[in-house]
């Protein structure tokens, strides 16, 4: 098509952002970091490298996911932990908070619930911020490394993929057959690596992440978690992922319980206050969940 004749000033057109959260209810990082300072740690699972492992989260404790022995990106699932419909939703999260997620950003659920289900308290690599390729640690973009897209551009089988090795973690978790289990696993918060999108052909790319032993991305769980963290057959994902090549190292996750009453006045957010009508008939279908 030919270029219109004012297609600079069409472009030059000033960006709006879509969802301005100003008017958010801020999480009270104050009341956290109090909270944070007296706690202890009460549970501990060790992912190995290219495996998954869930754990649970009781509302109103933290959770660190720390590396351990190398540099190592971890794919991280989140479920309310007496209902696995509610979910993490990355896409929403990416919409409110960036393509990267650091202190203080909330890891949101889905529709209908659509509330935070933790809240980000610390990030050893906040220090990182955006460097000159354009690319931050945490992201919310990709969506896990999976057999399905492996199948797809190489016509290869692998086993290892996040997406396997989480299916495997929840199907254990729950007593799901692997087949059910499978449809609950989503797109995930990329603990730890660090992606961007090249400027001149838009498209996802990774790098070696700076993350080294001892460093941890911390949480606080706003509800009852079912977590379930797989240990990317990426490794650092400075090369490539789903393929036993790179160098693979265990992820932790420990847990932390504050001291009693150190959270007072703090209560799990509700589920969104949106009545669910959207502009019809009230009545609900038999088949409708709550
Ligand atoms: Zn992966």
């Amino acid at each position: 098509m030919p270029r219109p004749p004012d297609a600079d000033a069409r472009r030059a057109v000033p960006p709006v952002i879509c969802y301005p959260t100003g008017t958010l209810p801020p999480p009270d990082l104050a009341l956290y970091a109090a909270a944070r300072a007296g706690m202890q740690m009460t549970g501990e699972v060790t992912v190995a490298p290219r495996d998954a492992r869930a754990f649970r989260v009781a509302a109103g404790s933290f959770f660190r996911i720390v590396s351990l022995d190398g540099p190592q990106v971890g794919d991280l699932n989140l479920f309310n932990a007496h209902d696995l419909r509610e979910r993490f939703y990355s896409g929403k999260t990416r919409a409110l908070h960036g393509s990267h997620v650091t202190t203080g950003d909330r890891l949101w659920s889905g529709f209908p619930t659509l509330r935070p289900m933790a809240t980000i308290t610390e990030d050893t690599l906040g220090w990182y911020g955006i460097d000159a390729f354009g690319a931050a640690v945490h992201d919310v973009i990709g969506t896990r490394c999976d057999p399905y897209t492996h199948s797809l551009l190489t016509g290869r089988a692998y086993h290892r993929c996040c997406h396997s090795n989480l299916t495997r973690a929840l199907a254990a978790e729950t007593g799901l057959p692997l087949d059910e289990a499978e449809p609950h696993v989503h797109d995930v918060l990329n603990v730890f690596m660090c992606t961007g999108f090249t400027r001149d052909t838009g498209q996802y790319f990774m790098k070696a992440s700076p993350v080294r032993p001892g460093d941890y991305l911390e949480f606080l769980a706003e509800i009852d978690l079912l977590g379930v963290l797989s240990a990317c057959p990426g490794g650092d994902c400075g090369a490539e992922h789903s393929s036993d090549a790179p160098a693979c190292f265990p992820l932790c996750v420990a847990i932390y319980t504050p001291p009693p009453g150190a959270l007072a006045g703090w209560r799990p957010p509700e589920p969104s206050a949106y009545d669910r009508s959207h502009g019809g008939p009230s009545r609900r279908s038999s088949g409708d969940q709550p």
